[in-house]
C-alpha cells in the first residue's frame, strides 16, 4: 500500500517547487484551490509544531471556523499526518472533554546526507527531526564524480536496506556539500579542492537515482541551520556560523532561516582579502582569508615558519621558533604538536586566529549578531586559536556591536552538516513554517557524543 502522507509531502515539494510566488500571495490571489491549501498547510503546521491539541483550540489558534478546521483534520487523519488520541483532563468551559489531535512523526523519513572532501554522513530521521539511524564513512571526493557519485547512491542504498527504512515513507534527499554552487543549488561551480567537479549536476542526478525530491545546499549554511535548530544556535535568532576547516565558510542566519544573498553566494568569508600581496587562493585572488588562515595555510606556517617581522607586526607579544620540531602531515598533528608546546605550531595556529578574528569583528560590525559560533576541524585546538581570535574581534569590533555578540562553540560537531539538511527538509516540506509568530520551530535535542567523536570538554564555550 502506497504511504499517502510521504506522497501528499512530495507533491506539496513539487507544486511549490513549481509556483510563482508564495502559497500566502497565491491564496491572497486566491483561488478556491490554493485557499484550501494555505488552510490545509496552516492547520497542519500548528498541530506539527504546537501540539497535540483538540480541534476547537486548533481553529481559535489559526483563525479559521471549527467545521473548515475540523473537514481539514479529517483529511489529514485519513492521509496518517495526525491521529486522535487522549482528551483534555478537564474540558475548558465544562462539558465534554476534547479529543487531542496529534502529529504523526512517522508518517514520513527524511535522509540527510553530508558529503564530505574525505566524509560521508548519513541521517535518517522521521518528519519530527528525531534520528532514526546514522552511518559515517570515510569518501574519497578526488576520485572525481563519476566515481563517487554511484560510490553514494550505493552506500546510500545499503544504509536504508540495513536501517529497515521502507521506501514509500521517504519523502527526499537533502544533501551538504562543500564548496561554491551556482544560484539554483544544482550545480558545482569550481569548488577549490575537489578536481573534476566543476559543473556537476549532483542534484539532479541524485534526483534520476532515486526518483525523489533532492535539496542541495553548501555545507556552512547547513551546518549554521543545523546548529540552529538542535544546538548552540537554539536561542538565538540571528547568528552567523564560521566553519574553520581547510576551507573558512560561514552560514548566516537571519530570523532563523538562512540568508543567501542575490545570487545564493552570501557567506563566503574565506574569500574576504585579508592581504593584497599574500598567497595566491583557488579562487584565483591573493590573499583570501582561507589561503591565510585555513588549515593548508597553518600547517605550512608551522612546517615553514611564519616571519618573524610580520608575525611580530600581527601578534606583538608572541615570541616564536621558526618550524615546528616534529613532522607535521596535517592539521591534528598542529593540533597534537600545539598541545604539547610546541612554539611554532602554536604560533601558526595563533596567527590563524587572529586573522580570523579580523574577519569576525567585520561580520560583527555589518550584522550585529546575537552570537557567532565557531566549528569545524580546526576548532579543535580550543584556547590556542580561540583565544586570539576573541582578542583580535573584540579589538577590531564596534563596542556597542562587539557587547551584545556572545562568541559560542558549535554543539553538533561532525553531526551538524546533515542535521542541517534534515532542517531544510522539514522546512521545504511543511512550508509556512514562520506562521506561528516570531517562534523558530526548535528540533529535539540529540545525544551528540552517541553520534560524534566528540568529548564533553569540547563543549566548553572559549575564554574571553
Ligand atoms: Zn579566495
Amino acid at each position: 500500500m502506497k504511504n499517502h502522507a510521504a506522497q501528499r509531502l512530495i507533491a506539496d515539494m513539487q507544486a511549490r517547487s513549481n509556483s510563482s510566488g508564495s502559497l500566502l500571495t497565491e491564496a491572497l490571489g486566491a483561488s478556491s484551490q490554493h485557499l484550501r491549501q494555505f488552510n490545509r498547510e496552516r492547520t497542519l503546521n500548528c498541530v506539527r509544531l504546537q501540539g497535540p491539541l483538540p480541534r476547537v483550540t486548533i481553529a481559535q489558534r489559526i483563525g479559521l471556523s471549527r467545521a473548515t478546521v475540523s473537514n481539514i483534520i479529517d483529511e489529514l487523519l485519513a492521509e496518517g499526518f495526525v491521529h486522535e488520541g487522549d482528551m483534555l483532563s478537564a474540558a475548558p468551559g465544562g462539558g465534554r472533554r476534547p479529543i487531542q489531535v496529534h502529529f504523526n512523526a512517522n508518517a514520513g523519513c527524511i535522509l540527510g546526507v553530508d558529503i564530505g572532501r574525505t566524509h560521508l554522513t548519513f541521517v535518517a530521521a522521521d518528519l519530527s527531526g528525531h534520528i532514526l539511524a546514522h552511518q559515517s564513512m570515510p569518501f574519497i571526493t578526488t576520485q572525481g564524480p563519476d566515481i563517487c557519485i554511484q560510490q553514494l547512491a550505493n552506500r546510500l542504498r545499503d544504509f536504508i536496506n540495513a536501517n529497515d527504512i521502507s521506501w514509500d515513507r521517504i519523502i527526499g534527499l537533502s544533501c551538504g556539500s562543500p564548496g561554491t554552487l551556482d544560484g539554483n543549488k544544482r550545480v558545482f561551480v569550481s569548488p577549490p579542492h575537489m578536481p573534476g567537479w566543476n559543473g556537476v549536476d549532483i542534484r539532479g542526478t541524485l534526483e534520476e537515482e532515486f526518483k525523489l525530491p533532492v535539496l542541495l545546499d553548501n555545507d556552512a549554511n547547513l551546518g549554521a541551520l543545523g546548529e540552529s535548530r538542535y544546538g548552540a544556535g537554539r536561542t538565538q535568532k540571528d547568528f552567523i556560523y564560521v566553519k574553520i576547516g581547510t576551507g573558512i565558510g560561514s552560514g548566516i542566519i537571519v530570523n532563523g532561516q538562512i540568508y543567501r544573498g542575490n545570487g545564493g553566494f552570501a557567506g563566503e568569508l574565506g574569500h574576504i582579502t585579508t592581504g593584497e600581496d599574500g598567497p595566491l587562493c583557488e579562487c584565483g585572488n591573493r590573499g583570501c582569508l582561507e589561503s591565510l588562515a585555513g588549515a593548508d595555510a597553518i600547517i605550512h606556517d608551522a612546517c615553514e615558519g611564519i616571519s618573524l617581522t610580520r608575525l611580530q607586526s600581527e601578534l606583538p607579544d608572541k615570541q616564536v621558533s621558526s618550524i615546528a620540531t616534529k613532522p607535521l602531515a596535517d592539521m591534528s598533528d598542529v593540533i597534537q604538536a600545539a598541545r604539547e608546546g610546541d612554539p611554532a605550531c602554536c604560533a601558526a595556529l595563533a596567527v590563524a586566529g587572529h586573522r580570523i578574528g579580523m574577519a569576525v569583528s567585520v561580520l560583527i560590525n555589518l550584522f550585529n549578531p546575537s552570537a557567532v559560533i565557531l566549528d569545524g576541524g580546526v576548532t579543535h585546538a580550543g584556547d590556542i586559536l580561540t583565544a586570539p581570535l576573541i582578542a583580535s574581534a573584540a579589538a577590531s569590533s564596534l563596542p556597542a556591536s562587539w557587547n551584545h555578540t556572545r562568541i559560542l562553540m558549535g554543539e553538533l560537531h561532525e553531526m551538524a552538516i546533515a542535521l542541517g539538511a534534515i532542517t531544510a527538509m522539514i522546512d521545504e516540506a511543511f512550508g509556512q513554517a514562520k506562521m506561528f509568530g516570531d517562534t523558530i520551530p526548535q528540533l529535539p535535542e540529540v545525544d551528540i557524543y552517541k553520534y560524534t567523536n566528540a568529548v564533553p570538554g569540547d563543549l566548553v564555550p572559549p575564554s574571553g
